[in-house]
């Protein structure tokens, strides 16, 4: 994509505000809205100096520039138009309390949203308040950060400023501006809004753009808008397969909040499973299940349809040609969800080469894990350390002890048939099984204390979450799932 602007300011802002160009439906020219008193409550140095910021600058000054209270150089803020599916239910959004201040086009060429949420009411805010409170946004941060350190695509965490605001919820709660910084904010929902426009030339132009973003080697393709949708596809397979294979829930899958860059977007509700539940659900409104742990891959399958759906008119003149081919590209999904999890599943277990029961294996593990109750991520590193030291204690199976030995006489000889190390089998494993994972109580134990003023043990849970495959004495504490007998673990929609 071509570069338009070449300033650099002191902190090292460069914008390329490629967005702005595209049709005037998509977008809105909106800045942010100052704040009382700009604090800066967190800064990611190493994401700032990776994007070509100078942290110190950034540091000095870094509180009006994220709070909103000033628009850096080169920044052509707009919110963004779109529409989405939330909870099944098709309704018109767009940014309603974040602006894009614009792109900022790294040292080594990379291209990068950044985005201020909570920065204020923009034409998309309905009826909210286009604000949001700092637990929330530092939530944001330590999730966002941590699947980062996992190896899972992901919008990233620059900053998050104080407002020195009240914000009115059940409660009277701090107001706080996050930095988010993306491969871009383009949803689902952003061309089911094109679509529902009924302006061919916008949703066109959109297409055009999100390929030339995300799959420029697709821009000349026989079918462009196809090849998008395949590329889409894949990345969401892949991604939500990663999502399982740690115990992730998004918990608001709603089609406004899944990216077509393939970036994890969107950390409302979200939480990471202790005991292996398919049927665990955290989000306080999805009373029935729709974005369970388990139900996953078939919202993301489902976010798909919708997806195909808006691109319909791109496909094929002909609308029936244009459903018969857009169909056949979406059955591919289940197939391409199932190759990247029996991948993920296949390196959690220290499978190096592929036999056909594998899934078969893995299955029957996960079965007993769920059975027992038994914690996830310590159950995979049980079974990483067994695969090492070939002693099989440890693995903390409460369950039926027959069945586990009996599975894992399979595993062993499993294992033994590859004939791999055991260094290289543990390798893989070690890879594959995080030691850390940011565990609930954890999180809310450095919201509490950062909301009350003191950052230390937020800022002690970032330092152990950016290394998750390392176990560590320092980590040890934070691989204990929660105390037996703690209530169930609710989680509540971050506006
Ligand atoms: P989310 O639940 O964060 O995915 O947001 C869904 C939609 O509601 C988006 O269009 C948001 O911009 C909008 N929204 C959420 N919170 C607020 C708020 N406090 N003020 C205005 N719009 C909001
Ligand atoms: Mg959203």
């Amino acid at each position: 994509m071509a570069l338009k602007s070449d300033k650099k300011s002191a902190a090292g802002w460069r914008f390329d505000n490629s967005y702005a160009r595209l049709p005037e439906a998509l977008h809105s020219q909106v800045g942010p809205i100052p704040v009382a008193r700009p604090g800066l409550a967190v800064l990611n140095e190493r994401l700032a100096g990776d994007l070509g910021l100078d942290a110190g600058v950034l540091r000095e000054s870094g509180g009006e520039i994220f709070a909103g209270n000033r628009i850096p150089e080169g920044s052509e803020p707009l919110a963004e138009a779109y529409a989405g599916h939330q909870f099944g239910n098709f309704t018109n959004l767009g940014d309603g309390r974040a602006v894009l201040l614009g792109e900022q086009i790294t040292p080594g060429g990379g291209r990068f949203d950044i985005q201020l949420k909570g920065s204020g009411p923009t034409p998309y805010s309905r009826r909210g308040d286009g604000r949001a409170a700092l637990g929330p946004m530092l939530r944001e941060y330590i999730m966002s950060e941590a699947m980062h350190a996992l190896g899972i695509p992901t919008t990233r965490s620059l900053a998050v400023a104080t407002t020195g605001e009240q914000i009115v919820r059940e409660e009277l709660l701090p107001g706080a501006v996050l930095t988010r910084v993306a491969a871009s904010h383009i949803r689902v929902g952003t061309f089911e809004y094109a679509h529902a426009l009924g302006d061919r030339a916008a949703l066109e132009a959109l297409a055009r753009y999100t390929l030339a973003r995300h799959d420029p080697a697709s821009v000349d393709a026989e079918n462009p808008a196809l090849a998008l949708f395949a590329a889409v596809l894949e990345r969401q397979a892949g991604l939500v397969a990663q999502w399982v294979c740690v115990g992730f829930v998004h918990g608001v899958m709603n089609t406004d909040n899944m990216a077509l860059s393939g970036e994890t977007i969107d950390y409302g509700p979200c939480a990471f499973i202790d005991a292996y539940d398919p049927d665990a659900v955290f989000s306080s409104i999805d009373r029935a299940g729709r974005y369970a742990y388990g139900q996953q891959p078939n919202i993301a399958h489902w976010n798909l349809a919708r997806l195909a759906e808006a691109l319909l008119p791109l496909i094929d003149d002909d609308q029936d040609r244009a459903v018969a081919l857009a169909g056949e590209a979406l059955g591919r999904f289940p197939e391409s969800f199932r190759r990247h999890y029996l991948s993920g599943l296949r390196a959690k277990l220290g499978l190096l080469t592929e036999e056909e029961d594998d899934f078969a294996l893995a299955r029957e593990f996960l079965d007993g894990l769920k059975e027992a109750k038994a914690d996830f991520t310590n159950s995979f590193v049980a079974l990483t350390r067994a695969a090492e030291t070939g002693r099989s204690d440890g693995l903390p199976w409460s369950g039926d002890r027959t069945a586990l030995s009996s599975w894992q006489a399979k595993w062993k000889a499993r294992l033994a048939r590859q004939q791999r190390s055991r260094d290289e089998v543990a390798v893989v494993m070690r890879r594959a099984n995080p030691f850390v994972i940011p565990r609930n109580h954890r999180v809310e134990e450095a919201l509490a204390a950062a909301v009350a003023g003191d950052f230390a043990v937020m800022q002690r849970l970032l330092d152990i979450l950016a290394d998750p495959f390392t176990g560590t004495p320092a980590s040890a504490p934070y691989q204990e799932a929660p105390p037996a007998g703690s209530a169930a673990y609710r989680t509540f929609c971050g506006t």
